[in-house]
């Protein structure tokens, strides 16, 4: 048969759906449960208009899907990315409720975002979108109810400009007690010590338990990791500072590599001024069709979805491969991967450092406390190390990959608060 002239992108909703399933199917979860998964609770759809700075005004397209809220309030970021629509936000969704289960915090799961390239927008006018876009959002969020948090495309400023906008909209009593609407704001606003570090901390945790597990020395590996924004750059610096090897790097406009290390301080500085690892004298340019070839011992996707792909899986050498970005491993990839006897560190586990520091700023600001660097770091190593080693025993158990392992623990949990609670009326 002729390939059709225009092909249907996969459904990243579909993948999530066919994940989590194939670990429902090993614990033969519970039909009702499996059902109520099957579908987000609620998808907000906004079409919005912003003012330009040239005085044009411009339609946007926003989302937010609450996927399940059976653990707690809905929780997850809001993502500002041309690509962004309402089947990547479902799927960004349904990962964070099992995420969530998965680290044992009494969240739910959401996700957000708006379709646009913010780099393509000055300060004000971003700034008003994210205003116009919360305020639309109006009782859809709320501190105990929805809360987000920052991902790609978004950052503390821009939480702490939702933050005011929603404050803003309150009644004069409540106003002063909404600060946990978002998590991820800036210290200043109420944010929490090691939040913008969380994501690349968490994983340092988990991939610390898996060497302990597998007699390896992080100062022994080369990595490359792709990305280099909040997740990635943490991660490199992270890692560094414990004597590993970051080898190669590579973000939307170049591809790096040096066999003896990149020095990711430098780097780091030299991004905060070009926004950009391109043109980074510490290293040698290589084609990007080269990143997942290279010879390095661990990969760390802290991009985008879809990256490790069956062709880019053909090409890795590496051993373990650690999710840090949702999604970035296609399903026929992870088969691939698995035959090839590398391992995956899957998303729900790898990544979930940033909603556990997103849920400790929410009880900081709760409780209008704000505890040390030091209480947050040893609150997450603790939480990272359990669901590492709940992951592993799931897996033995079952005989199973780690990302199965990792679904068979969220989905035990959100079972047995179905069958506690009931399903109304
Ligand atoms: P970010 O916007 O800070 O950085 C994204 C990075 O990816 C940038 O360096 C960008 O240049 C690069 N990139 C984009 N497209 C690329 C491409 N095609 N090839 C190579 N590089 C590309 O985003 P972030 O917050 O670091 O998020 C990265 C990933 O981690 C996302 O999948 C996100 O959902 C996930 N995540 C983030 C958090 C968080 O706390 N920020 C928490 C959990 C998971």
């Amino acid at each position: 048969m002729a390939e059709p002239l225009i092909k249907k992108k996969e459904s990243l909703y579909l993948r999530a759906l066919k994940q989590w399933q194939k670990a429902a199917d090993i614990i033969d979860l519970d039909y009702s449960v499996r059902t109520i998964l099957s579908q987000p609770k609620n998808e907000i759809v906004i079409h919005f208009p912003v003012k330009m700075d040239s005085g044009e005004m411009r339609l946007y397209s926003g989302y937010r899907i609450q996927h399940n809220n059976i653990l707690g309030p809905y929780k997850g970021g809001i993502r500002y990315h041309p690509q962004v629509d309402r089947d990547e936000v479902k799927a960004l969704a349904a990962w964070m409720t099992f995420k969530c289960a998965l680290v044992d915090i009494p969240f739910g799961g959401a996700k957000g975002g708006v379709t646009v390239n913010p780099a393509e927008l000055t300060e004000n006018e971003l700034m008003r979108l994210t205003r116009r876009f919360t305020h639309a959002l109006g009782s859809n969020i709320g501190p105990d109810y929805d809360i987000p948090a920052p991902d790609v495309g978004t950052n503390a400023r821009t939480m702490v400009w939702m933050m005011d906008t929603f404050m803003n909209a309150q009644t004069a009593i409540q106003r002063n007690s909404q600060r946990h609407v978002v998590t991820g704001k800036t210290l200043t606003c109420g944010g929490s010590l090691g939040r913008e570090k969380a994501t690349g901390q968490g994983l340092v945790f988990v991939l610390r338990s898996w060497a302990d597990e597998n007699n390896v020395s992080l100062s022994d590996m080369k990595f490359a990791i792709q990305g280099f924004g909040n997740v990635g750059s943490n991660s490199a610096l992270l890692l560094e500072k414990r004597g590993a090897k970051i080898v190669a790097l590579q973000d939307e406009n170049a591809t790096l590599y040096n066999e003896q290390g990149i020095d990711c301080q430098a780097l780091s500085k030299y991004v905060d001024e070009h926004r950009t690892i391109a043109g980074f004298p510490g290293a040698e340019v290589v084609n990007k069709s080269e990143f997942f070839a290279l010879p390095v011992d661990a990969i760390i996707p802290a991009a985008l979805e879809n990256q490790i792909n069956k062709d880019t899986a053909k090409q890795i050498k590496a051993r373990v491969i650690i999710e840090a970005a949702n999604g970035p491993t296609t399903e026929d990839a992870d088969i691939i991967l698995k035959d090839k006897g590398i391992v995956v560190i899957p998303d729900i586990l790898a990544n979930v450092g940033g909603v556990s520091v997103s849920f400790f700023e929410w009880v900081q600001n709760k409780t209008s406390a704000q505890w040390s660097l030091q209480e947050v770091d040893h609150k997450l190593g603790n939480k990272m190390r359990q669901a590492f080693h709940r992951t592993l025993e799931e897996a033995k158990a079952h005989n199973v990959d780690l990302r199965t392992a990792a679904y068979i623990v969220a989905l035990k949990k959100i079972q047995t608060a179905y069958q506690e609670r009931g399903i109304f009326p």
